[in-house]
C-alpha cells in the first residue's frame, strides 16, 4: 500500500498557521513512508470562497518549503482538485445513497427547523436531528416534491447506541449516535457539504491516511457511516492537536497573527517557520530544538506526538528566527533573504509613487517610508498627545478599525476607504480627525507618506498588528470595555 495523505483547506480567507502545521505533519508523515502528499481545495462554500485566497494559500505553503505532489495547479492523476469543479461526482454518490436508503430527501423548511429545534430544547432533548424528527408523511413528501419546493439529502443515523472511532494517537473515541445529527449531504443549491465531498474525495483520491486538526473529530462518526454505506475502506484518522495562544485559548486572529502572510511580512524566515511549526506538539528523538525539513521527515514518527495543547508562542519563533539568521545565513545568504523579503522591485516599486512628490534628495527616502521596511513601530502613549480624543474613544475607534478590517476578503485601499468612510461618520468625525491617530499607528509618526496607501501595501497583516500594538501601547482594551465595544460595535 502506498501512503497517501493529504490537506484540505477551504479558501475562504488568510492562509493560517494552522492549516501550514496540518500540511506539515502530513507531508512528513507521508515521506516517511515513501508515499505522496495531496493538495486538494475545499471550495464548496461558493459564496466566502475566493481565487485570491487559493492563490495565498498555496503561495505560503510553497514559501515554507511544504510541496505537494498532485494538487490544483500541479495536476495528478485523480484530479480535479478543486471541489468545485467536481460537482457531478457528488450528485452521483448521494443519489447512491438515497437509492440505497441510507439517505431521504428532507423537504423541511427553515421556520419547520426552528420549531422542531425549540421543541426537542423544551422537552431537554438532545439536540441532534435524527431522520425521525425530520421525516415528514409520505403524501406531504409527495405534495413538496411536486410543487417543487427545495430540499436537502441527509443521511440517515442511528438513533441509540455508540459509535466507536479509532484514532492513531487517542486510540477509540466513543460517541453516542443520539449526539449525531441526520447531516445534510447535498445543499438545497445542489452543493456537497464537506462530509459528504470529504468523505467521495478521500476515497477516489486514494487517501490512506487523514491527519487533521482536533475540531474534526465530531464529524468522524458520520464519515465512518458513510464509508459504510458505500462500502469502502476508511482511511486511518490522526486528530491532531490545535494549536493554542500563550494563555492556553485556541490560537485566533484576535490574539495572536495567525496568517502566515504576517510572518512573512514581519521578516520571518521559511524555515524557522516551518522548524517552529515541527515543534508543536512534536520533538526530535534528541529533543534539539532546531531542526530541518528534511531532518523532521527522516526522524518523523506520528507517535510522537503529544495531545497537549501546544502553543504558538511569537516570542519563541522570534528567538529561533535569530537562531536561524546567526547561524545559518552568511552575508549572501542574509542578502538574498532581505531581497525576497522586501528590497525587490515588485515591492519597492509599490513605494517609489508614495515618496517620489515627498522627497528632494534621496536620503530623505528611508526616514520617510522607513515603516515600509519594519513591523511594529516603537510607540508610546505620548505619541497621541496631538489626537484631540477622549483615551476610551480613541482606543475604541482604533479598535473598530481592527473589526472592520478584520472582514474585508479583498483588500485594495477603495476598500479600505469604505470601512474608513462608515467609521469616521459613526464617530461624527472629518475624514482628517479620525485617521490622526490611524496615521499614527501605522506609520509611526505625524508626518508620513498616505496613510490610506501604506495601509493598502502593508496588508492586512500587518496593518491590524500595528492597530492592535497601538491599542496596547494606549494600554488596552479592559474587560469591561470589551464589552461596552461589542455592544455598540454590534449595533453599528
Ligand atoms: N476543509 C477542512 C478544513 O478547512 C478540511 C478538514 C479535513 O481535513 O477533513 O480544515
Amino acid at each position: 500500500m502506498t501512503v497517501r495523505t493529504r490537506i484540505a483547506p477551504s479558501p475562504t480567507g488568510d492562509p493560517h498557521v494552522g492549516t501550514a502545521y496540518i500540511a506539515l505533519f502530513n507531508l512528513c508523515f507521508a515521506r516517511q513512508h515513501g508515499g505522496q502528499f495531496i493538495l486538494r481545495i475545499e471550495d464548496t462554500d461558493r459564496v466566502r470562497s475566493t481565487a485570491e485566497s487559493e492563490q495565498m494559500i498555496l503561495d505560503s505553503l510553497r514559501w515554507l518549503g511544504l510541496e505537494w505532489d498532485e494538487g490544483p495547479d500541479v495536476g495528478g492523476p485523480h484530479g480535479p482538485y478543486r471541489q468545485s469543479e467536481r460537482g457531478d461526482i457528488y450528485a452521483q454518490y448521494a443519489q447512491e445513497l438515497l437509492d440505497a436508503g441510507h439517505a431521504f430527501k428532507c423537504y423541511r423548511t427553515a421556520e419547520e427547523l426552528d420549531e422542531l429545534r425549540e421543541a426537542r430544547k423544551e422537552a431537554g432533548l438532545q439536540l441532534a436531528f435524527k431522520p425521525a424528527d425530520l421525516k415528514l408523511d409520505e403524501a406531504e413528501v409527495a405534495r413538496r416534491e411536486q410543487e417543487n419546493w427545495p430540499y436537502v439529502v441527509r443521511m440517515n443515523v442511528p438513533s441509540e447506541g455508540v459509535c466507536v472511532v479509532k484514532d492513531m494517537l487517542r486510540g477509540t473515541i466513543e460517541v453516542e449516535w443520539a449526539q449525531i445529527d441526520a447531516q445534510v449531504l447535498l445543499k438545497s443549491d445542489g452543493m456537497p457539504t464537506y462530509h459528504l465531498a470529504n468523505v467521495v474525495d478521500d476515497h477516489l483520491m486514494g487517501i490512506t491516511h487523514v491527519l487533521r486538526g482536533e475540531e474534526w473529530i465530531n464529524s468522524a462518526p458520520k464519515h465512518q457511516l458513510l464509508y459504510d454505506y458505500f462500502g469502502w475502506e476508511m482511511p486511518e484518522l490522526c486528530h491532531m492537536p490545535l494549536l493554542r495562544n500563550p494563555d492556553k485559548s485556541k490560537l485566533s486572529k484576535r490574539k495572536n497573527p495567525t496568517s502566515i502572510n504576517y510572518y512573512r511580512r514581519m521578516g520571518f524566515l521559511p524555515q524557522a517557520v516551518t522548524n517552529y511549526l515541527g515543534r508543536m506538539g512534536w520533538s526530535m528523538p534528541d529533543e534539539r530544538e532546531k531542526f530541518s525539513l528534511a531532518d523532521m521527515m527522516a526522524e518523523f514518527d506520528i507517535q510522537r506526538v503529544s495531545l497537549g495543547g501546544p502553543v504558538f508562542d511569537l516570542e519563541k519563533l522570534t528567538w529561533l528566527n535569530g537562531v536561524y539568521i546567526r547561524e545559518d545565513l552568511d552575508d549572501e545568504a542574509l542578502l538574498k533573504a532581505l531581497r525576497e523579503w522586501a528590497f525587490n522591485d515588485a515591492y519597492v516599486k509599490q513605494i517609489l509613487p508614495q515618496v517620489r512628490p515627498r522627497v528632494e534628495t534621496l536620503s530623505q527616502v528611508m526616514p520617510l517610508a522607513g515603516h515600509f521596511f519594519s513591523g511594529l513601530p516603537a510607540l508610546s502613549e505620548s505619541d497621541f498627545e496631538s489626537v484631540k480624543l477622549e483615551k476610551e474613544e480613541l482606543v475604541k475607534l482604533l479598535q473598530f478599525l481592527v473589526w472592520r478590517f478584520e472582514t474585508v476578503s479583498a483588500w485594495h485601499k477603495e476598500a479600505l476607504l469604505e470601512e474608513v468612510k462608515a467609521l469616521a461618520a459613526h464617530f461624527d468625525l472629518k475624514m482628517k480627525a479620525f485617521l490622526a491617530p490611524v496615521f499614527i499607528a501605522i506609520t509611526g509618526s505625524t508626518s508620513s507618506t498616505s496613510v490610506m496607501d501604506a495601509m493598502a501595501i502593508l496588508g492586512s497583516d500587518v496593518t491590524r498588528a500595528r492597530l492592535r500594538s497601538a491599542i496596547e501601547v494606549l494600554g488596552g482594551v479592559s474587560k469591561k470595555q470589551l464589552k461596552r465595544f461589542e455592544k455598540e460595535y454590534r449595533d453599528l
